[in-house]
């Protein structure tokens, strides 16, 4: 798999989602994800967005304005 912007290649990190919906700001720490080695472009495999829509979705619905969570604990 290569970046979609530059063709470079991905390699698996963990990194840090930032989600900002409506009134609620949500970050998720460690989460598995595809970084480019030339432009650092961050991409996600489709389990992974999958999850992490499902993780926004659920904490927004607790309505808490911020929420810090880890991706395994999550
Ligand atoms: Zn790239």
């Amino acid at each position: 798999m290569n970046c979609f912007f530059c063709k470079g290649n991905l390699v698996e990190q963990n990194t840090n989602f930032m989600a900002d919906i409506d009134n609620c700001f949500i970050i998720v720490k460690n989460v598995p994800s595809l970084v480019c080695t030339q432009c650092g472009e961050v991409a996600y495999t489709d389990q992974v967005s999958a999850r992490l829509e499902q993780i926004v979705h659920s904490l927004c619905q607790a309505l808490s304005e911020v929420a810090i969570v880890n991706y395994s604990a999550a």
